[in-house]
Formats: C-alpha cells, structure tokens, sequence
C-alpha cells in the first residue's frame, strides 16, 4: 500500500462514519464509513476495515444515515401553500383539502419546487390537480428536478370517459415535447378508483401503456374505500352526495359491488395493474392485493406521515417486502404530511415500525424511489464524486 499524504495536506483522507450507510448497491449497511480524498470517494465499508485501510485518514462522524439523496416519490406540489393540518380522513378532506382550495395553483408549486430543490431531493414524483393544466409547462420547465409530473384526471360517469379522455390526451400531447433529458417527465394520474369510471381507467391505461406514460394511482388509502367495494356504499358514498356522482357505485365500476372484491382486485380484473402504476398508499389491503400486486410487478409508494395524520391506519410494510413489492416512500401534500422532506417520513417510519429493520427504510427512500420515477440514482463507490448531499442527519 502506499503511504498516505501528509496529514497537513488538503488530501488527507477523511474517514466518514455513520450507523447506516446505503451506497445505492446491495443492501444498507450498520455501522458504514466512507473514506473521501481530494473530494472524491475512496473507499467505503465498515469503520473497522477503513481504518485499517486507511490508519492516516482523519475520522470524523458524518451524522446518523449516509446515503444518495431520497426521493420524495409521492406528493401534490400545487397544494404547498396549505396549512397543515392532522384530521380525520372524512373532515381533512371538507376542511383542509376543499377549505384551502383557493390556495391551491401554480405559485403553491413552484414554491414547493423551490422547496425541494433546497432540499437536494433525489427526484420527485408530483401530481398535478385536474385543473392544473398552467402548473404543467413550469414544473417541466424545471432544471434542478427530476422525476415525473403526473396530470392528475378525474370523472366517475362512463358516458363522459370518451370526452374527458380526448381532453386529457390533448393535454399530454400538447406538453409533451417540453420534456428534456434530465428533466421532469409527464405522467398520468387516474386519481382513484372510485372517482375515476372503470371505462375511463381502461382508456387512460391503455394510453399510458402504449406511450410509455408512468402512471399513479391512489388506491386503499383508506377502510371505508374497502367498504364501497365491498358494499357500494359507506362514508365514502355518504360524502360523494356533495359532488356529481353516478346514482349507484356499480355505475362507476361498471360491476356490481360483492363480498371479495377490493380496490386493488377491481383494478387487476379490469386490466390496469397490468400497465403495471405505482399504487400509493395500499393501507388497507388483504393478503390477495399484496399477491396481486407482486404478480403484477407494480411499486408502492407509501406515505406514513400522511396515513397517520388522516388516521387511515398503517400500511403493511414487511407484508408487502415479504411478497418482493419494491416499496417507496413519498411525503402527500404538505397539508396533510407536515412538509416536503421524505427524510422526515424516513424518521417517522422508524417509530412507526420499531421491529422493522431500519436499513430498509432507507434503501426504499432512495432505490424504491428511483424505480418509481424511472431516475438514475448516484452510487456512492470508489471514484466518484463526493457530496455533502450523502449526509442526511
Ligand atoms: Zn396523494
């Protein structure tokens, strides 16, 4: 080996140390260290080995998790100028969501965009409203993002699917040669299960199949979405009284509600998971949606705070890594998760889950994250670059 520098020398080996180190390959580690010389990475492993390695590199403790910045896979930027505010499911959404609305448009997302861009998010994974058509060319003007900007669409009754799918591919076609590389790329949100008709969902999968469009969706997110499945009705019913919406919600799903069907079997039997979107949230599920979406290969994304606040109970983290589901986190809204930092939630996450090992948590908030959003991730090994943005706390 040969002799390290000087120890006087701006090329003195620094020895980072942390309890978990994620480089972007094989599994988190605990402890972790990375040696950085000149600015780039020199090596990385476990403390011990370092120092052997490495008995001149001055050793500093970098903080808990060194790691590629994580990716904030799932969240609504148009609506960060919100107040948050933690309620129940049925009065967030009267209160908060619809009470705040006039706060809701394109200043909201380009300041969330600035939010995180500070951050140093590895990519971002953003549902543009309905009626943010204005907010679409801004977000994909973005240089210092990456990820994917959803345009989110919504309508419950089948005889308007033609119309309302012709006005959503225009939208798509008309902003997609603002795509760069490198930068934001359009996607399609069908926004659920229940607010989107079964032939609307046909088409705006098909669509989105055939162009190579990522798609989200929010499915499960909470028990009475379970109940409209099972029974057509349910608070979820009770609450659609105050927007259009078809007679019954066999209408909407273009099948009699029954027993066993869920959410997640509605959208496997109707062909969607097969198009393989991102389903978000997935906390109130059975053991057949998790082997359903394993079958289908769709990614997770989950968002604990979120979940928490409107009391939509507790996604089933090591049901859906045991059946081999890549998981990802994502913050919501600011309104209903507190703020922009994955990071956050990444914490919460750990006293959400004390047995679950923590590594895991990380791994998904980065790898999980990338597969979502289709980004590249940086890795942290022998020869590249060094960034600060490893460091996480
Ligand atoms: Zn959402």
């Amino acid at each position: 080996m040969s002799d390290p520098a000087p120890s006087d020398t701006p090329h003195t080996p620094e020895l980072l140390t942390c309890d978990i180190l994620y480089t972007g390959m094989g599994g988190a580690q605990s402890p972790g260290g990375v040696v950085v010389s000149g600015g780039v990475i020199a090596a990385t492993g476990h403390p011990d080995t370092l120092r052997g390695n490495f008995p001149h590199a001055r050793e500093r403790r970098a903080g808990s998790i060194i790691a590629p910045p994580p990716v904030n896979a799932h969240t609504h930027l148009d609506m960060s100028a919100y107040d948050f505010q933690a309620l129940p499911y049925f009065r967030w959404i009267p209160e908060v969501a619809m009470g705040q609305r006039e706060k809701r448009g394109l200043a909201g997302a380009l300041a969330g965009a600035d939010n995180l861009s500070a951050l140093g998010v590895g990519a971002v994974g953003d549902i543009v409203g309905s009626h943010g058509q204005n907010m679409l060319a801004p977000l994909l003007a973005r240089t210092d993002l990456s990820g994917v900007v959803y345009f989110e669409v919504l309508n419950p009754f089948p005889e308007q699917a033609d119309e309302v799918f012709a006005a959503a591919r225009q939208v798509i076609e008309s902003h997609r040669k603002l795509e760069r590389p490198g930068g934001p790329r359009l996607g399609l949100s069908p926004h659920t299960p229940f607010t989107v008709s079964h032939r609307l969902m046909r088409l705006l999968t098909d669509y989105a199949a055939g162009e190579g469009l990522p798609m989200q969706i929010h499915v499960a997110e909470h028990p009475a979405e379970v109940e409209l499945f099972r029974t057509g009705g349910g608070p979820i019913w009770d609450s659609m009284t105050r927007f259009p919406y078809p007679t019954t919600f066999a209408e909407v799903i273009g099948r009699a509600p029954e027993a066993d069907l869920t959410p997640v079997r509605y959208l496997d039997e109707l062909g969607v998971l097969a198009a393989r979107p991102t389903l978000v949230h997935m906390v109130n599920v059975m053991p057949d949606d998790i082997a359903r979406t394993a079958r289908a290969g769709c990614a997770v994304v989950t968002c604990p705070r979120s979940n928490t606040h409107l009391e939509c109970g507790v996604f089933p983290w090591s049901a859906f890594a045991a059946a081999g589901v890549e998981i990802a986190l994502g913050t919501d809204s600011v309104a209903s998760g507190g703020s922009l930092d994955v990071r956050d939630d990444v914490a919460f996450a750990r006293t959400l889950y004390p047995h679950l090992d923590p590594r895991l948590l990380v791994r998904a908030a980065v790898k999980g994250g990338h597969r979502v959003t289709g980004t590249a991730m940086p890795f942290i090994r022998r020869g590249e670059l060094w960034q600060d943005a490893f460091i996480w706390a």
